[in-house]
């Protein structure tokens, strides 16, 4: 497959973009380069027909279907951001020739709208010069509008230029992940499925100690329907964690959520995580838990699940925090799984006695001067530490 990418408009003089909000010359390119970037990773091939400067805006024009013309195209793809006199213009479109239906252009336009911009539809771009001239198949896309702030706002929270990049790649590209080859038996009985996952997550509690074995078991088995979800099947995801800042192989599908008020909504085209191997999901899950912040790191979301060895309070954090939506998760994850399956028994970790006479003794520190000893308790201290001054003799 083979697409040219036009990232419109120059970066100055002739041929430069609109200016709202945001400038449509420098995010065309940042939607059109995330585009190129994520086509060449899916093995298709690109031909950049981006112009950055032109003595006119017909030179422009003409430059862009010169590079195009070049190359038999699949796709003619030219990425733009709309503008409107009074600034009230609103939504996505998309123009193909004399506007044909194209099944890709109206993917395209209804994956951009799904993220919440008004579909405005495919519609006739015959007049358009890039569409008139180009010998392949060719669409326009007008994003949304730059100098409207609602839809503006719109781009930015969703994720901006990489989120657009994805929901044309999803409309014009066949996206379906090709799994990597499974090596492992997925074919397990229910309790196979419970032993497998329970012995990763308690190996990981003894590494690592982010997340209580029980209720990682809990997760997988309800968030996988026992390893037999279509996440489970192809992405290799036990648990279904959507894309956030993940820059693997995503999967594609739409997410149910359910509101405060009980009922459940859609939401078309969720990007999950996809993983190598069921162990990878496993592991990526509590990395995800120890790791995941909305504020760059500041805060992190799950704190008070790390660690923790309650598995009623770790439920309930998961609940609250935020991790799902619906409003029984940790009620359901309790009586439902822990409780129902003996879960706790992947909880305990083997621990070792020191023999008769004998402590573990945990050290932070020894002197030979005790002047500095003191000093460092007094360090120790400050930092509300409480400790005890011995000598030790150091035969051993
Ligand atoms: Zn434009």
């Amino acid at each position: 497959m083979t697409i040219g990418v036009n990232c419109g408009h120059t970066i100055s003089g002739a041929g430069y973009g609109a200016v709202g909000l945001i400038k449509e010359s420098e995010h065309t390119r940042l939607v059109g380069h995330a585009l190129m970037e994520k086509l060449r990773a899916a093995g298709a091939s690109v031909v950049d027909c981006t112009i950055d400067t032109a003595n006119t805006q017909s030179e422009y024009l003409a430059a862009a279907v010169a590079l195009a013309n070049r190359t038999d195209l699949d796709w003619f793809i030219s990425i733009h951001f709309n503008a409107s006199p009074s600034r009230a213009g609103q939504g996505v479109e998309v123009y193909t020739y004399e506007g044909k239906q194209y099944q890709d252009a109206l993917d395209v336009c209804g994956n951009i709208a799904s993220y919440g911009f008004k579909n405005r539809g495919v519609k006739a771009g015959s007049g358009l010069y890039v569409i008139k001239n180009t010998k392949a198949k060719a669409m326009l896309i007008e994003v949304c509008f730059c100098d409207n702030e609602q839809d503006v706002s719109l781009y930015n929270s969703i994720g901006g230029a990489d989120t657009i990049a994805q929901a044309i790649f999803n409309g014009i590209y066949d996206y379906a992940v090709t799994p990597e080859p499974v090596e492992e038996n997925h074919d397990m009985a229910f309790e196979e499925f419970v032993e497998y996952v329970g012995e990763i997550a308690r190996q990981d509690w003894i590494d690592r100690k982010i997340m209580l074995p029980s209720v990682v078991v809990a997760q997988a088995i309800k968030e996988s329907a026992r390893g037999t979800s279509e996440l489970a099947r192809n992405a290799n995801a036990l648990f279904g964690i959507k894309k956030n800042g993940w820059t693997g192989k995503t999967y594609i599908k739409a997410a149910t959520e359910q509101k405060a008020d009980g009922t459940y909504y859609t939401v078309d085209n969720t990007e999950w995580r996809a993983y190598g191997s069921w162990e990878e999901s496993i592991l990526d899950h509590n990395t995800y838990i120890a790791e995941r912040s909305t504020d760059s790191g500041k805060t992190l979301r799950y704190g008070p699940i790390i660690g923790c060895e309650e598995y009623v309070l770790v439920c309930q954090y998961l609940q609250d925090l935020g991790y799902a939506t619906s409003l029984t998760y940790a009620e359901s994850l309790i009586n439902d799984y822990i409780e129902k399956y003996d879960l706790t028994r992947f909880d305990a970790v083997e621990d070792e006695l020191a023999p008769d006479g004998k402590l573990w003794v945990v050290q932070l520190g020894a002197y030979k001067s005790k002047r500095n000893a003191e000093s460092f308790i007094r360090r120790l201290e400050g930092m509300g530490i409480i400790s005890l001054l011995k000598q030790y003799n150091i035969e051993e």
